[in-house]
C-alpha cells in the first residue's frame, strides 16, 4: 500500500507509526500516512531552525522570484492536486480546483513582499535624529490544518510566513495528507532551499510537540473550536504567538423584500456545496416575517434535486462526508432535531451504497434550544429558524457563541447596513453566501471562531508573522552635550 511520508529538509522520511487513508466515496483505504512523534517534530524544527538562518538573510528579490515560480507550479498542477484532494477529502472535481485556486491567491500576494515589508521612515524627528521603523521575521513557523481543505488553508499560512523571512513546519489533516506532499514536492522544484518548509504528518502528538517545543516561535492553527481553544492555551503557555481559527455556525438572513428565488439558490449551493463541510457554510436560515414559507418551499425542492455521488464523476455536485463516523454523527443530529420537534423537509441519511454518502437533509421549525442548532454539525443540514424583525435576527446571530460568517438577503441598503455594522460576526455576505475575503484582506471570525489578535492571510498575515523594530539614529558632527533628563525633540 501507498506510504504517504513525512518531508524534512528536503527529503521524505518515514516512519513505524501508521494511520489509514480512505478515499470516502468508496469508503476503502487507498494508502496509509507516516504519524510523527517527538522525534519526527525534533527533526523537522531542527531543519527548520537550521534553514532559518541564511532564508532570513535572502534578499526580498530572491524569496519573490521563489513566489513566482511557485505560483507557475500551482497552476500547472491543478489538477493533480484537486484530483488528490477530491480522493481523499471526497468533494467534487470542480469545488477542489476552486480550492486551489483561492489557495494561489494568496501565493500571489505573497509575491508582492517588496512593497508589503516596506517599513515607515521618518526624516528628522529632532536635530540631526531620524527615526524608521521595519519589521523582520520571527523564525520556525507551524501550521496545524484540518481536513476540510487539504491544499487552500495551509497556503492561508507557509506562503506569507516563508515570504517574511520565516521557515515553516506544517502539520496537515492526517485525513488528507496527499496534497501537502505534493505542495513540499512543487516548493523544492521553484528553489525553495532545504529546511525552510517542512511537513510533518501526525496526530495529536505531534501537535503537542509542535506546541511545546522550544524553537517554534510561532503556531497557526485551523480546525474545530475545542481544539482551537486548547492550541491557543497551550501555545501561549510556552510563550509563542499564537493564531487559533475555530469552528462555526453561519447564519443566512433573509428579509421579506429579498429576491426568494436567488436567496433559495444561493443558500442552498452554500449550505450543500462540499457537503456542508466548509467552515464558511451556510448552516441555519433565519426567515424574516413573510420570507418565511415561499422560502422554506424553495428550499426544499432545490435541496432534492442535489445530484449526490463521487467527486471525480462529472455529474456530482456533492461528494461524501470525511469518514464514516462523521456520517454517523451527521445522521443522529437530524434524528435528534426531528425529536425535538423540527420538521424534516428533506431527509437525506438513508443513501445506501459503499462511500460515507449522507444526502441534503433540511429541517424547519427549529428553535435555539435545539442541539441541532447549537452545536456545528459540519455536514449537509440546514435547519431554518423564524424571526419576527430584522431586530430579532440580528440578535439571534449576535447570541451565537461562533461568529465566523454571515450573510444577509435583501434589496434595501438600509437594512444591510445596520445588518454589516451590528452583527458580531468576522465575514459578512450582503446577497453573497460565502463571504471568504481575497488572498488582500485577511480571514478570520470573531468570539469563538477565533482565538488569537489577528486574522490569516492578507495584512494581518503580513503582521502576524514578523515582529516590528523602531529604530532611531543619529549621525553627530559635534560633540553634543547629553542631558541626564527624559530625551524630547529639539
Ligand atoms: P479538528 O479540530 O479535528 O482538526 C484540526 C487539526 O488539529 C488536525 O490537523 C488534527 O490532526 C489536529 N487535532 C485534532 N484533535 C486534536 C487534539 N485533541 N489535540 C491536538 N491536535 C488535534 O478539525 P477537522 O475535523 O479536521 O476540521 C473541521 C473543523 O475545522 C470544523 O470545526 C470547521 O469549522 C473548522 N474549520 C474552521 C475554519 C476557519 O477558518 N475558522 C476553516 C476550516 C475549517
Amino acid at each position: 500500500m501507498r506510504t504517504i511520508e513525512h518531508w524534512i529538509n528536503g527529503e521524505r522520511v518515514g516512519g513505524d507509526r501508521l494511520a489509514p487513508v480512505y478515499d470516502p466515496a468508496t469508503g476503502e483505504r487507498q494508502a496509509q500516512v507516516v504519524l510523527a512523534d517527538g522525534t519526527g517534530v525534533d527533526l523537522a524544527v531542527a531543519a527548520a531552525a537550521k534553514a532559518f538562518g541564511d532564508w532570513s538573510q535572502s534578499s526580498l528579490t530572491q524569496r519573490a522570484r521563489i513566489m513566482f515560480k511557485f505560483r507557475e507550479l500551482l497552476e500547472r498542477h491543478e489538477d493533480e492536486l484537486a484530483r488528490i484532494i477530491t480522493s481523499e477529502h471526497g468533494k467534487v472535481l470542480d469545488d477542489a480546483r476552486g480550492e486551489v485556486v483561492r489557495g494561489r491567491e494568496v501565493v500571489e500576494f505573497a509575491c508582492g513582499i517588496g512593497q508589503l515589508l516596506k517599513g515607515e521612515f521618518s526624516d528628522q524627528v529632532s536635530g540631526g535624529v531620524d527615526a524608521y521603523s521595519f519589521r523582520q521575521p520571527l523564525g520556525v513557523c507551524a501550521g496545524i490544518t484540518p481536513f476540510n481543505f487539504p491544499v487552500m488553508v495551509p497556503l492561508w499560512m507557509h506562503p506569507i510566513a516563508i515570504a517574511t523571512g520565516n521557515t515553516f513546519v506544517l502539520k496537515p489533516s492526517e485525513r488528507v495528507p496527499g496534497a501537502s506532499a505534493l505542495i513540499a514536492e512543487l516548493y523544492a522544484e521553484a528553489g525553495l532551499p532545504p529546511g525552510v518548509f517542512n511537513v510533518v504528518n501526525g496526530d495529536k502528538a505531534a501537535v503537542d510537540a509542535l506546541l511545546e517545543h522550544p524553537d517554534v516561535a510561532a503556531v497557526s492553527f485551523v480546525g474545530s473550536t475545542p481544539v482551537a481553544s486548547h492550541i491557543h492555551e497551550r501555545a501561549s503557555a510556552f510563550g509563542k504567538r499564537v493564531q487559533a481559527l475555530g469552528g462555526a455556525k453561519n447564519h443566512a438572513v433573509v428579509l421579506p423584500d429579498a429576491d426568494l428565488d436567488f436567496a433559495a439558490d444561493q443558500i442552498t449551493a452554500a449550505a450543500y456545496g462540499s457537503a456542508g463541510q466548509r467552515c464558511m457554510a451556510i448552516s441555519a436560515v433565519v426567515a424574516v416575517g413573510d420570507a418565511g414559507d415561499g422560502l422554506v418551499d424553495r428550499l426544499a425542492e432545490r435541496a432534492r434535486r442535489i445530484r449526490v455521488g463521487p467527486g471525480d464523476r462529472a455529474d456530482s455536485e456533492m461528494g461524501p462526508v470525511i469518514t464514516d463516523e462523521a456520517r454517523e454523527r451527521i445522521r443522529s443530529y437530524v434524528a435528534r432535531g426531528a425529536a425535538d420537534g423540527a420538521v424534516l423537509l428533506v431527509d437525506g441519511r438513508d443513501l445506501g451504497g459503499p462511500g460515507f454518502f449522507v444526502g441534503p437533509c433540511l429541517l424547519d421549525g427549529v428553535t435555539r434550544e435545539m442541539d441541532v442548532y447549537r452545536d456545528e454539525i459540519f455536514g449537509p443540514v440546514l435547519v431554518v429558524l423564524r424571526a419576527g424583525s430584522l431586530d430579532e435576527a440580528i440578535a439571534l446571530v449576535n447570541a451565537n457563541p461562533y461568529g465566523n460568517g454571515t450573510a444577509v438577503f435583501t434589496r434595501g441598503g438600509e437594512a444591510a447596513r445596520r445588518f454589516q455594522r451590528e452583527v458580531t460576526v468576522g465575514m459578512i455576505g450582503v446577497n453573497v453566501p460565502i463571504p471568504v475575503p481575497m488572498a488582500f484582506h485577511s480571514f478570520g471570525g470573531w468570539k469563538s471562531s477565533l482565538f488569537g489578535d489577528t486574522h490569516v492571510h492578507g495584512p494581518e498575515g503580513v503582521r502576524f508573522y514578523t515582529r516590528a523594530k523602531a529604530v532611531t539614529t543619529r549621525w553627530p558632527q559635534s560633540r553634543e552635550t547629553a542631558s541626564l533628563s527624559f530625551p524630547t525633540a529639539n
